[in-house]
């Protein structure tokens, strides 16, 4: 309980502690009685089937009590099931009365890019000003035992608590066995390989796959010719090529090193025969133009019955999921930030960075808990919040 207080910031030890209150039966007790700031649970109990339903149902009066007070949910990893009462002593504001949705019920869709929009490398983190003053990291990806990736603590709060709101995508360019390092919350579907790998509760989906493929082979020349001319002449800014499950090609370039022209040229030369370039990093894409992250989360969503999609992403291969989505967020880096990339109501961070991973997250939540939906939600908070995000 120490710790939760601590952790909450609910202030002096001595007498925070007496407003968080462990268990269910305090918690129900609490929630009848009081309108407490929070309740916190484990995930695993929150885990919900794809129509939203509860797996476990030991807290399903918990949850139809909190909705009926308009309490916060949170998850959080090895606590018991706690809440703390807006008594005369609780430091924190009462939340509104009730307003009469259920919980979890939410058919808001988030899909999410991963790298440059929700985890960032040691080099994409952008962090500026005194380093007493930087943001509070964790790592989200460990490779070859050196944390590889990471996002700032408050991102993953908004991240558990943006579980209990909406179905989050996790959709990714990642091959399924680079995305299995990240260390993201369970999600009933993850896109992977730019949409060529639909997971679902971890497996692969083989009709998804077939159709994809199938897709592929009417639509784009063989890859082994983007190869060759990716390869064409042994350049010497392409490090080396790699193939993603044989679907799609990437080479590690030095950019510094790439003539004028060459990257605009491989991109005509690509599209004349139905594949995409993209340039992020140092990683160099070539995909089908069949293999898009829109068309596996469009899936996602007929199979959930979604009911709006909020996306982010940074990268030419987000701008599709960017169109599709009616609460379309980018940071303000990256490939669509070089490109000047816009569209109605599109929302760009403020910050550049690890920051930005943040801002999506805080937005992604605000649409997925409005009444109205993530459209209106959109609308509603880059009025409330534009100097937070602009346009
Ligand atoms: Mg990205």
């Amino acid at each position: 309980m120490e710790r939760i207080a601590a952790e909450q910031g609910l202030g002096p030890l001595r007498s925070a502690v007496n407003l968080v209150k462990p268990g269910v039966g305090e918690t129900t007790r609490v929630l009848l009685r009081r309108v407490p700031w929070k309740v916190l649970a484990r995930p695993e109990l929150l885990a919900t089937d794809d129509a939203g339903r509860l797996l476990c149902g030991d807290l399903a009066h918990v949850l139809l009590l909190a909705a009926q007070r308009g309490c916060r949910l949170s998850r959080r990893r090895g606590c018991r099931t706690a809440a703390w009462g807006s008594s005369t002593r609780a430091s924190r504001p009462a939340r509104p009365a009730p307003t009469g949705r259920r919980w979890p019920m939410s058919r808001t869709v988030v899909a999410c890019d991963l790298d440059r929009t929700l985890i960032y490398s040691a080099r994409a983190l952008h962090l500026e000003g005194p380093d007493r003053d930087a943001p509070r990291l964790v790592v989200s990806e460990v490779y070859e035992n050196a944390p590889l990736s990471y996002m700032t603590r408050a991102a993953e709060d908004l991240l558990h608590e943006l579980l209990g709101h909406a179905v989050l995508v996790p959709v990714t360019t990642r091959t399924q066995a680079q995305f299995a390092r990240v260390q993201l919350p369970a999600t009933p579907y993850a896109i992977t390989t730019n949409g060529g790998v639909l997971l679902h509760r971890g497996t692969p989906d083989g009709a998804w796959s077939a159709r994809v493929r199938g897709a592929v082979a009417r639509g784009s020349a063989p890859i082994g010719e983007v190869l060759a001319r990716v390869c064409e002449n042994a350049p010497p800014w392409v490090d080396r090529v790699r193939t993603a499950e044989d679907l799609f090609a990437y080479a590690i370039v030095d950019r510094a090193a790439l003539p004028a022209g060459w990257l605009a040229d491989l991109s005509g030369w690509c599209a004349g025969r139905g594949w995409v370039v993209s340039l992020q990093g140092r990683k160099l894409y070539c995909v089908p133009s069949a293999v898009t992250k829109e068309a596996a989360v469009a899936e996602v969503m007929e199979r959930v019955g979604a009911s709006g999609l909020v996306a982010a992403g940074d990268s030419l291969l987000d701008q599709g999921l960017l169109e599709l989505a009616d609460l379309p967020l980018r940071p303000r880096h990256g490939e669509l930030e070089d490109a000047g990339y816009t569209r109605p109501g599109l929302r760009v961070t403020e910050s550049a960075g690890v920051l930005a991973g943040e801002e999506i997250l805080r937005a992604a939540l605000e649409a997925a808990m409005a009444p109205s939906g993530p459209q209106a939600a959109g609308a509603e908070a880059s009025l409330a919040h534009s100097s937070a995000m602009r346009r």
